[in-house]
Protein backbone atom coordinates (compact mmCIF):
# COMPACT_ATOMS: atom_id res chain seq x y z
CA UNK A 1 0.00 0.00 0.00
CA UNK A 2 1.32 3.56 -0.88
CA UNK A 3 0.82 7.02 -0.07
CA UNK A 4 -0.57 8.95 -3.10
CA UNK A 5 1.51 11.48 -4.71
CA UNK A 6 0.72 14.97 -6.74
CA UNK A 7 -0.31 13.06 -9.93
CA UNK A 8 -2.53 10.57 -7.76
CA UNK A 9 -4.56 13.24 -6.46
CA UNK A 10 -4.90 15.08 -9.99
CA UNK A 11 -6.23 11.66 -11.12
CA UNK A 12 -9.01 11.74 -8.43
CA UNK A 13 -9.93 15.54 -9.55
CA UNK A 14 -9.99 14.01 -13.24
CA UNK A 15 -12.31 11.24 -12.15
CA UNK A 16 -14.63 13.77 -10.04
CA UNK A 17 -14.80 16.19 -13.02
CA UNK A 18 -15.60 13.34 -15.82
CA UNK A 19 -18.69 12.52 -13.90
CA UNK A 20 -19.55 16.11 -13.17
CA UNK A 21 -19.69 16.47 -16.53
CA UNK A 22 -22.09 13.48 -17.03
CA UNK A 23 -23.98 13.37 -14.37
CA UNK A 24 -27.37 15.01 -14.00
CA UNK A 25 -29.10 14.70 -10.30
CA UNK A 26 -32.51 12.91 -10.39
CA UNK A 27 -31.04 10.21 -12.90
CA UNK A 28 -29.41 7.23 -12.04
CA UNK A 29 -27.01 6.84 -15.00
CA UNK A 30 -23.72 7.76 -15.24
CA UNK A 31 -22.76 7.96 -11.24
CA UNK A 32 -19.80 6.57 -11.21
CA UNK A 33 -16.55 8.14 -13.11
CA UNK A 34 -13.24 6.23 -13.53
CA UNK A 35 -9.45 7.80 -15.07
CA UNK A 36 -6.78 6.10 -16.02
CA UNK A 37 -3.34 7.58 -15.83
CA UNK A 38 -1.29 5.78 -18.66
CA UNK A 39 2.60 5.43 -17.96
CA UNK A 40 2.64 8.16 -21.11
CA UNK A 41 0.88 10.84 -18.78
CA UNK A 42 -2.33 10.18 -20.50
CA UNK A 43 -4.88 10.08 -19.00
CA UNK A 44 -8.45 7.63 -20.18
CA UNK A 45 -12.11 8.13 -18.98
CA UNK A 46 -14.80 6.37 -18.44
CA UNK A 47 -18.19 6.44 -16.93
CA UNK A 48 -20.81 3.67 -16.17
CA UNK A 49 -23.80 2.74 -17.58
CA UNK A 50 -26.22 1.47 -15.65
CA UNK A 51 -29.79 0.39 -17.86
CA UNK A 52 -30.74 -2.83 -17.59
CA UNK A 53 -27.63 -3.65 -19.15
CA UNK A 54 -25.37 -1.94 -16.95
CA UNK A 55 -20.99 -1.69 -17.25
CA UNK A 56 -18.80 -0.18 -14.60
CA UNK A 57 -16.79 3.21 -15.43
CA UNK A 58 -13.57 0.97 -14.89
CA UNK A 59 -14.75 -1.38 -17.86
CA UNK A 60 -15.79 1.38 -20.27
CA UNK A 61 -12.77 3.16 -19.41
CA UNK A 62 -10.09 -0.12 -19.71
CA UNK A 63 -12.35 -0.74 -23.03
CA UNK A 64 -11.45 2.98 -24.12
CA UNK A 65 -7.61 2.07 -23.34
CA UNK A 66 -7.87 -1.09 -25.49
CA UNK A 67 -9.60 0.86 -28.71
CA UNK A 68 -6.63 3.25 -28.37
CA UNK A 69 -4.19 0.71 -28.40
CA UNK A 70 -2.59 2.21 -25.09
CA UNK A 71 -1.70 -0.72 -22.49
CA UNK A 72 1.43 1.02 -20.75
CA UNK A 73 -1.34 1.43 -17.24
CA UNK A 74 -0.05 3.38 -14.82
CA UNK A 75 -3.20 3.72 -11.91
CA UNK A 76 -6.90 3.77 -12.25
CA UNK A 77 -9.44 5.69 -9.92
CA UNK A 78 -13.05 5.75 -9.60
CA UNK A 79 -15.27 7.84 -8.02
CA UNK A 80 -19.35 7.80 -7.48
CA UNK A 81 -21.75 10.44 -6.54
CA UNK A 82 -22.76 9.22 -2.62
CA UNK A 83 -25.27 11.81 -2.12
CA UNK A 84 -24.21 15.27 -2.56
CA UNK A 85 -20.57 14.30 -2.73
CA UNK A 86 -17.75 12.41 -4.49
CA UNK A 87 -15.92 9.53 -3.48
CA UNK A 88 -12.95 7.02 -3.85
CA UNK A 89 -14.49 3.62 -4.41
CA UNK A 90 -12.86 0.65 -4.92
CA UNK A 91 -13.31 -1.62 -7.76
CA UNK A 92 -16.16 -3.97 -7.47
CA UNK A 93 -15.64 -8.06 -7.51
CA UNK A 94 -16.05 -8.14 -11.35
CA UNK A 95 -14.01 -5.32 -12.19
CA UNK A 96 -11.33 -6.83 -10.07
CA UNK A 97 -11.07 -9.54 -12.00
CA UNK A 98 -11.24 -7.73 -14.92
CA UNK A 99 -8.76 -5.73 -13.88
CA UNK A 100 -6.72 -8.63 -13.60
CA UNK A 101 -7.22 -9.96 -16.80
CA UNK A 102 -6.86 -6.98 -19.01
CA UNK A 103 -4.35 -4.93 -16.36
CA UNK A 104 -2.91 -6.31 -14.26
CA UNK A 105 0.20 -4.58 -13.48
CA UNK A 106 -2.30 -1.05 -13.33
CA UNK A 107 -2.67 0.59 -9.66
CA UNK A 108 -5.59 1.24 -7.89
CA UNK A 109 -6.40 4.40 -6.03
CA UNK A 110 -9.10 3.12 -2.50
CA UNK A 111 -10.21 4.78 0.11
CA UNK A 112 -9.41 3.24 3.38
CA UNK A 113 -9.47 3.71 7.12
CA UNK A 114 -6.20 5.27 6.84
CA UNK A 115 -7.20 7.65 4.05
CA UNK A 116 -6.76 7.61 0.37
CA UNK A 117 -4.28 4.61 -0.63
CA UNK A 118 -2.40 3.22 -3.79
CA UNK A 119 -2.23 -0.73 -4.09
CA UNK A 120 -1.87 -3.36 -6.22
CA UNK A 121 -4.09 -5.84 -7.84
CA UNK A 122 -2.42 -8.55 -6.06
CA UNK A 123 -3.25 -6.87 -2.42
CA UNK A 124 -6.43 -6.16 -3.82
CA UNK A 125 -7.40 -9.52 -5.55
CA UNK A 126 -4.64 -11.90 -3.87
CA UNK A 127 -5.26 -15.73 -4.82
CA UNK A 128 -6.84 -14.63 -8.26
CA UNK A 129 -8.16 -16.93 -10.88
CA UNK A 130 -5.64 -16.86 -13.76
CA UNK A 131 -6.81 -18.35 -16.52
CA UNK A 132 -3.93 -21.12 -17.95
CA UNK A 133 -3.36 -20.70 -21.76
CA UNK A 134 -3.52 -24.31 -23.69
CA UNK A 135 -1.01 -24.66 -25.67
CA UNK A 136 -1.59 -26.99 -28.62
ZN1 LIG B 1 -17.22 -2.71 -11.17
Amino acid sequence: MKSLTKADEMLIEEAKNIIKSKYKRGHTRHTVGCAIRMKSGDIVYGINLDGIHSICAEQTAISGCYTRGQLDFDTIVAVGVIGKDFKVLAPCGNCRQFLSEYAPSINIIIDTDAGKRKVSLDELLPHRYIEHVKTL
